[in-house]
C-alpha cells in the first residue's frame, strides 16, 4: 500500500517539502512512488487540500 494524491490537488508543493523519503514529483498534479512511500502519512497531514489519503 502507498498513499496517493487525488485530483483535489492544487499543485501547492507543501507535500513534496515534507516527505521524509523523496516519494513526490511534481507533474501536472503531484504523484507519489508507490515503490518509494513507505505509508507514513506525514504528507496527507500536511497537505491543506486534504488530497492525500492511503490507496485502497
Ligand atoms: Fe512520503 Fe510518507 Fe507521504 Fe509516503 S506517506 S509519500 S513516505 S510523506
Amino acid at each position: 500500500m502507498a498513499y496517493k494524491i487525488s485530483s483535489d490537488c492544487v499543485a501547492c508543493g507543501t507535500c513534496m517539502g515534507e516527505c521524509p523519503t523523496g516519494a513526490i514529483s511534481e507533474g501536472d498534479i503531484y504523484v507519489i512512488d508507490p515503490n518509494v512511500c513507505i505509508d507514513c502519512g506525514t504528507c496527507a497531514d500536511a497537505c491543506p487540500s486534504g488530497a492525500i489519503a492511503p490507496e485502497e
